[in-house]
């Protein structure tokens, strides 16, 4: 959320009724307690596994690696990946401090030794910092002999994936290209 949002948010709670703000006040607690993340990939979930990892009609070998919930949302709405998925919870930033130790990279080495993956779509933003996590994967993944693939350009340079249209990060994912690492 940037700065506007928050500020926009901030003043809108001020005005709020005492009853109001306290019925919001419980409702995010509520899904504070409720809602948590699948313990297979990452995403949010209410329970212990998500929809998608539960969903047996899914292709279990195909792994879309996003770095936010919400690009699961924007890979989803496409309608052209049966899959499954792993949420690394952000991207690889020198600048904001954040390495791969913040971020779920194990969790996706253990996966892939557990689970029957055969490959893995590095779907992570068309940024700096989303072209700089799927270098390091495509690094990591190599020597794991799992194939190995990254989304193809054509994708607005610099945005975020939840802004492109669907059929635009259909056609990125469709058109996706092998990596060496
Ligand atoms: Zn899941």
């Amino acid at each position: 959320m940037g700065p506007k949002s928050a500020q926009r948010i901030a003043f809108h709670l001020l005005k709020l009724p005492m009853d109001d703000a306290l019925r919001l006040a419980r409702s995010i607690t509520e899904a504070k307690e409720r809602v948590s993340f699948c313990q297979r990939c990452f995403n949010v979930c209410e329970g212990e596994e998500c929809g998608i990892c539960l969903d047996t009609r899914r292709d279990a070998t195909l792994v879309c690696v996003v770095e936010e919930p919400r690009d699961v949302v924007a890979v989803e709405k496409t309608q052209e990946f049966k899959g499954r998925y792993h949420v690394l919870q952000g991207a690889i930033s020198p600048l904001e401090g954040i390495g791969p130790d913040q971020l779920r990279v194990k969790e996706l080495l253990a996966r892939i030794r557990i689970e029957e993956i055969a490959e893995v779509i590095l779907c992570t933003n068309p940024n700096i910092e989303g072209e700089a996590t799927a270098m390091y994967l495509a690094r990591l993944l190599k020597p794991l002999g799992v194939r190995t693939t990254r989304i193809a350009s054509g994708l607005p340079v610099g945005g975020d994936l939840e802004y492109a249209d669907e059929l635009t990060l259909g056609r990125a994912l469709e058109g996706r290209r092998d990596l060496e690492g």
